[in-house]
């Protein structure tokens, strides 16, 4: 009754489209077969047939502790036998609003949600009430979910598929979406609601802001009486103890949260002054909602991990990125392939490019060259997963150490060598 990794994706694909249910994991972008993984632990995964991953992906930044951390683990299963969702407040909501107020000065108040989908698009339809302006500004290459009127020019998947937007998307649901390049400051007037800005661009590969960047762009709001929104869906609870803000000294207006927050279950977060919080219902006009919103064992998980996150952890996360980084700087491009491997914090980038990476179009062209694609396989080949697109950031967790992160190292100078020797360059 072994079943493979293809067989399992062909019985998939009859029964949800394309296989998977996010594009991402379909492998489209480096073709191939997506492995369907059994069980992880720790910084490895292990699919169907039993072979086992050193593994990048980690949930694209949700499982920052490694995989099943018992913290975590302990937590969930101490909260199930109580319920899994009642309808009703419970005190675990208010421990995780007071954990992220308690953290990120600026930060009053907290509504927790399901996804970073559902809190970008509900933190905007605040913007958008509190200001009583229609217009969005967002950045080229950023992704903030896959919500309609954010479906323009964004990151992640939505480049790796090639797509402006999407289908089903009508132009009426975008009018009010003004895309601008990164890093240069946008047009803004008194038709904008606010500017929504990952704060380190983490979905078109791994893009730092110019330095002083997200400074202007806050004065530049405050000018045109403009709202600006952190998308820290990845850089939360990431990039340092207090996130974007704390990494940069800028305050927005609003947060986003996911990813790390759910401690690997299903939750996002926005987040603001009371102020501005207070727009939204019950206490305001604006309407915002969630049936199983602030979920007891989504909670008890991300209570968890951030629980294990205070600043040693951070200091822990920068030292396993810089050796990653470093290590695959050198053996990729000491293998002689042009590679920018960027660090910021945790977040570690991977461009085949011949110079830093600073834009989209930048970030388009490195794409284009087929060559991510070719080092993706030899290195899951070799048993190293990273994500399955070139416009993915490499997450190193807590339990990637050192020997793990050395023997990455290695197989990625083997990994680039083939990709020399197949391509038949030097
Ligand atoms: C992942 C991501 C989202 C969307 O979150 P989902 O939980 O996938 O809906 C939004 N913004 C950013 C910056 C992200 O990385």
């Amino acid at each position: 009754m072994t079943a493979t990794n293809a067989e399992w994706f062909e019985r998939a694909k009859r029964v949800v489209p394309g296989g998977v249910n996010s594009p991402v994991r379909s492998f489209r972008s480096v073709g191939g077969t997506p492995y369907f993984v059994a069980s992880a632990e720790g910084a490895y995964v292990t699919d169907v047939e039993g072979r086992r991953y050193i593994d990048y992906v980690q949930s694209y930044g949700a499982s920052i502790l490694g995989h099943a951390h018992p913290a975590v683990i302990g937590a969930i299963v101490a909260a199930a036998p109580q319920g899994t969702t009642y309808g009703a407040p419970t005190e675990r909501e208010v421990l995780l609003a007071e954990a992220i107020v308690g953290r990120i000065d600026g930060v009053e108040q907290v509504r927790l949600v399901s996804s970073g989908t559902e809190a970008v698009m509900s933190a905007l339809r605040l913007a958008r009430g509190a200001t009583g302006r229609r217009k969005i500004v967002k950045f080229a290459g950023h992704y903030h979910g896959h919500s309609d009127s954010l479906l323009a020019a964004g990151g992640s998947g939505v480049a790796n598929q090639g797509l402006s937007g999407s289908a089903g998307v009508p132009d009426a649901a975008v009018a009010d979406t003004v895309v601008a390049p990164f890093n240069v400051l946008p047009d803004l007037d008194e038709d904008t609601a606010v500017v929504v800005v990952e704060p380190v661009a983490a979905n078109m590969g791994l893009v730092e802001p110019e330095p002083g960047f997200l400074a202007a762009l806050r004065r530049a709001c405050d000018e045109h009486g403009v709202l600006l929104c952190f998308d820290e869906v990845i850089t939360g609870f990431r990039l340092a103890y207090g996130g974007a803000e704390e990494w940069s000294g800028v305050r927005p207006d609003l947060w986003c949260f996911g990813k790390v927050i759910g401690g690997g279950l299903p939750v996002g977060a926005f987040a603001g002054s009371s102020e501005v919080m207070s727009h939204l219902a019950p206490l305001g006009p604006v309407y915002q909602a969630g049936t199983l919103s602030g979920n007891p064992l989504a909670t008890a998980a991300g209570l968890a991990a951030l629980e294990q996150l205070d600043r040693d952890a951070y200091r822990e996360l920068d030292r396993i990125a810089t050796r990653l980084a470093d290590g695959l700087a050198q053996a990729i491009g000491g293998a002689g392939l042009a590679v920018q491997v960027p660090r910021v914090g945790p977040l570690v980038g991977l461009f085949f490019a011949e110079a830093p990476v600073r834009s989209f179009d930048d970030a388009q062209a490195a794409a284009g060259n087929g060559r991510y694609a070719a080092f993706f396989h030899a290195m899951l080949r070799r048993g190293v997963a990273l994500a399955p697109g070139p416009y993915e950031a490499l997450f190193p967790s807590l339990a990637h150490h050192d020997a793990i992160v050395d023997e990455t190292v290695a197989l990625a100078a083997e990994a680039a060598a083939e990709v020399v020797a197949m391509s038949g360059e030097a």
